[in-house]
């Protein structure tokens, strides 16, 4: 299928047929080049590639293999985006980001994953790079942190741990209008639920170790964008050396095969254990963007296609009840990631959120009570009969 037949064609399809790249057995996708560099015909040849005339495969760190190739053909059909870049792990995808775009300052909104919370906090002051937080209810400091020279907002949306969720557009709007990029980190949702570049954004980023990847047997990420905004990011990846593997590629590519159908399973079951939480007499609250309760809910409607497979439950009690809770559950394995075919839990006071004070926690909206859940793709009964069995 062609770039441009592939446009306009639904999700699910691009997803299967985003790849574009065939070998010369016919092969329906494109296979692991499992090779660290190619050989031209002449040296004109060479230089053609080189300086860009012509798009080919040269060295696979450059992410000039097809195999690497055809995924990002898929990963940008996705988000609707004109270009993607793959990578070796979401980070990397962030590092190459905010080396690129985010050099006169960035400011992040709301919750984010506590490794960006580490790089932006920690790590890229150290090189001068200044880094600013608002949380939600700090939002109208914006335009001062703008109109100060901050060029790059990132958000993410729905958030770790209270799924709780931001105006995409809105906040577009506001950082355009004072000449800032917008970047959204739609791990959570996938481009199955929701894609920013629609919204306003200007680049999405993924961790494709996630939903993309959604096998839990993958590390990988990704930037999608127009082309302009992508190109001076070509050259960090490169010499960061931040390339995604070959053989992570196909599987990554394979995996995006079945993302439709994987995802609205997991919005199905999460949306029927949300609500089946909220009623339950020894779970205080439920967060879930799919609950007409949820604070989000009215946002969750106006920019996302589905709730998506993750939702936060605070258990009646302290913070040792909800350990019993999590210790007891069988289906739900006690790990620290989500977005896979198996239901996973993690209490965010134990793992994502233990390095941050209990005030700080407490100022957040987060409660040592709370068990995240990763709803997978078992039987929706069967892992009702876990939680009923781990809260009884
Ligand atoms: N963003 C979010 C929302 C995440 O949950 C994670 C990882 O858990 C990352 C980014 C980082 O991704 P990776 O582990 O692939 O580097």
């Amino acid at each position: 299928m062609c770039d441009e037949d592939n446009r306009n064609t639904g999700l699910a399809t691009r997803a299967v047929h985003g790849s574009t790249t065939r070998d010369a057995h016919g092969s329906p996708y494109t296979p692991i080049y499992n090779t660290t560099t190619f050989a031209f015909e002449s040296t004109a040849d060479l230089l053609d590639v080189i300086d860009g005339k012509r798009r080919g495969a040269l060295y696979t760190r450059y992410g000039l293999n097809p195999t690497i190739f055809a995924l990002e053909e898929t990963l940008a059909g996705l988000e609707g985006a004109e270009a993607a870049w793959a990578f070796c792990s979401g980070m990397a995808a962030e590092a190459a980001l905010f080396l690129t775009h985010g050099r006169q300052g960035i400011v992040c909104i709301g919750e984010a994953y506590g490794g960006t919370l580490e790089l932006l906090g920690a790590q890229l002051p150290q090189l001068g790079i200044r880094t600013h937080f608002l949380l939600d209810s700090e939002l109208d400091q914006l335009e001062a942190l703008l109109d100060d020279g901050v060029r790059l907002v990132f958000l993410e949306t729905p958030s770790n741990p209270t799924l709780a969720l931001l105006d995409i557009r809105a906040i577009a709007e506001r950082a355009h209008a004072r000449g800032a990029l917008v970047a959204v980190d739609n791990t959570f949702a996938s481009p199955v639920n929701q894609r920013p570049l629609e919204l306003g954004a200007d680049i999405v980023m993924h961790s494709a170790t996630k939903y993309l990847g959604g096998h839990s047997d993958l590390t990988a990420g990704a930037l999608m964008g127009s082309k302009a905004l992508l190109a001076p990011v070509w050259d960090w990846r490169k010499n960061l050396g931040s390339m995604i593997a070959p053989e992570t590629a196909a599987l990554l590519s394979r995996s995006l095969r079945t993302l439709v159908v994987r995802v609205r399973q997991h919005n199905a079951s999460a949306q029927a254990v949300a609500e089946a939480m909220a009623r339950h007499p020894r779970v205080a609250r439920v967060f879930y963007p799919g609950l007409p309760s949820f604070v989000g809910h009215d946002l969750a409607r106006r920019q996302m296609h589905g709730f998506g497979g993750m939702l936060t439950l605070e258990v009646r009690g302290s913070g040792a009840d909800a350990t019993r809770v999590a210790d007891r559950l069988r289906l739900f394995a006690l790990a620290p990631s989500l977005g896979g075919a198996e239901s996973l839990v993690t209490q965010p006071c134990t793992t994502t959120h233990h390095g941050i004070s209990a005030q700080e926690r407490a100022r957040r909206g987060i409660s040592d009570a709370m068990l995240r859940l990763s709803v997978g793709l078992e039987d929706t009964a069967d892992l009702l009969a876990d939680l009923e069995q781990a809260l009884s």
